[in-house]
């Protein structure tokens, strides 16, 4: 199989990178390989921040904290906007920037990264002019009572690789929306579109300090969440790395909101369309090369209609065209790592080991013209049970754990049984059952056959292992804001001694 793979000129990418620290672009000593998982080739030497330039960003942030805050929710509104207007007028680019840096598809980079952080920062703008307070009801004569509702500070936003720039959306939003300024760490595996994103956030004249870039692995990230003047961690990534965050945040006590690992569900009854639920598990797996927090990697399909959906799965899987997300034919791109790609291929070895059937994949692939890349062959996994290895971990890959199911209180049992709780899907024609199972489910999403849509509206998250915290929708901008008890006495000036005081 051979795959389109003349690189497009970018001029961004031929420039010298640079990190986004108060409204300046500054230079590093040192530098990281940001490399282009389908062909393995460094496509650009990402700036690498130290302590000192981390110091330096949420120093810029807490500076400028004062200003942003109190500047007219309609001049953050139209900043905002501004900066969405510029990302769409320049979307060809980033597409292609995150089909370089991370691997996917050119449509998916378009219609979903891309599209999606563009209505996202829309949609947050929209929220800067209606965030309100309450007046509270007391029991005491003459007393008047509110709760502001205030931006917390500086937000610690750290993100994964899978959607580079999306990732960082959900964060930025409703962070600026509420008042509060920014240090971004992006994944040190794609950083690239979150650097081109500053050269934006600068054009569109946000001040200086609100929004602010390092770029590093863990020891940059760790450094950031133990800083001081961080007042919120926003992160998403790994669970072994959220429980390493939410440790690292006690001693400042530190707001700190997870969107960590998935081991969803999808599951299928007999009554269900079984051609649009075999392409909803198809897409549920492979989208993004099955690196997709949401990823439906546990098919619970019921025992009488197995065989025949999950022929359909195997089928479309065996044709699935690998390539470069560059080519307009490629269905799925590289995964983005040679030692990733070997993790993942680690659990295709353990389920066979304990007695599941490779249907079909497995095996790494080589794609003519990208010898160099990460290629996987997309599959699934028969006689899978759901207590194996591969059915109870986070493979982040494209590899489908289809388990079988015969009584409706048992597969409820087994879709809850996990550490994770993030995402499931139910199909069938019959809606009381559908709504049924849904309330059983215990993860913060339930798509009832569709599977992984998202809309900047809906709010998204997890329970259990899976994180606590919701991105997208209103109920996102609540960690961004604490709130404060306002007391006025209406009847004298001068305030009566002890009169009302029952802390
Ligand atoms: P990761 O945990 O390895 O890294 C995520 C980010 O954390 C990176 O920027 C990394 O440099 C940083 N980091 C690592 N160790 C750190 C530490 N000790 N202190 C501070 N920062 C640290 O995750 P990943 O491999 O980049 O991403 C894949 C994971 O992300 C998967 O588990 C996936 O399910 C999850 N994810 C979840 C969601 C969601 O919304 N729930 C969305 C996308 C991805």
């Amino acid at each position: 199989m051979a795959s389109t793979t003349i690189k497009p000129q970018i001029d961004f990418l031929e420039e010298p990178m640079r990190l986004y620290i108060d409204g300046r672009f500054v230079e590093t000593e040192g530098s990281l390989a940001s490399v282009d998982p389908a062909t393995g080739r460094t496509l650009a030497d990402a700036p690498l921040a130290t302590e000192r330039e981390v110091d330096a960003a949420v120093t810029a942030a807490a500076r400028a904290f004062d200003g942003w805050r109190f500047t007219p929710p309609t001049q953050r509104a139209r900043l905002l906007w501004t900066l969405a207007d510029l990302l769409d007028a320049n979307k060809d680019e980033f597409a292609t920037i995150e089909v370089l840096d991370n691997g996917k598809p050119m449509w998916e980079a378009q219609a979903v990264d891309i599209a999606l952080t563009i209505e996202l920062l829309r949609y947050y703008a929209g929220w800067t002019t209606k965030i309100d307070g309450k007046v509270l009801p007391n029991s005491i004569p003459g007393m008047l009572t509110m709760a502001r509702r205030e931006p917390v500070g500086v937000v610690a936003a750290i993100t994964p690789w899978n959607f580079p720039l999306l990732e960082v959306a959900y964060k930025l939003g409703p962070a600026l929306a509420t008042g509060c300024t920014i240090v971004i760490k992006p994944s040190e595996l794609a950083p690239l579109s979150t650097l081109r994103l500053m050269q934006l956030v600068d054009e569109a004249g946000f001040p200086p300090g609100v929004v602010n870039v390092v770029i590093g692995g863990p020891d940059v990230g760790a450094a950031l969440v133990r800083h001081r003047g961080v007042q919120k961690v926003a992160f998403t990534g790994q669970t072994a790395t959220g429980k390493e965050i939410m440790r690292a945040a006690v001693d400042g006590l530190k707001r700190v909101t997870l969107e960590l690992g998935g081991k969803s569900p999808n599951i299928v009854f007999a009554d269900a369309d079984l051609e649009a639920a075999a392409s909803g598990a198809f897409g549920g797996i492979f989208f993004n090369q099955g690196q997709a927090c949401v990823a439906g990697s546990r098919l619970f399909v019921e025992a009488s209609i197995a065989d025949e959906l999950v022929e359909q799965v195997v089928q479309r899987a065996g044709a699935i065209r690998l390539g470069s997300g560059l080519d307009p034919e490629t269905q799925m791109g590289p995964l983005i790592s040679a030692s990733h790609r070997t993790r993942v291929r680690s659990y295709v070895d353990s389920a066979a080991e304990q007695g599941a059937e490779v249907a079909v994949g497995g095996s790494e692939a080589t794609i003519e013209g990208l010898e160099g890349g990460f290629f996987l062959e997309p599959t699934v996994l028969k006689g899978v049970r759901n207590d194996m290895k591969a059915a109870q971990e986070e493979i982040f890959g494209p590899v489908l754990a289809v388990i079988p199911w015969k009584d409706e209180d048992e597969l409820i049992a087994l879709a809850n049984g996990s550490d994770y709780g993030l995402a499931s899907g139910i199909w069938t024609s019959d809606v009381s059952k559908a709504l049924r199972v849904a309330e059983r489910l215990d993860a913060g999403t339930v798509w009832i056959n569709t599977y992984g849509m998202f809309d900047v509206a809906v709010p998204f998250g997890g329970r259990k292992h899976s994180g606590f915290g919701k991105e997208l929708g209103e109920e996102a901008l609540e960690p961004y804001l604490h709130s404060k008890s306002v007391w006025v006495d209406l009847t004298a000036a001068v305030p009566q001694s002890g009169q009302g005081i029952t802390r």
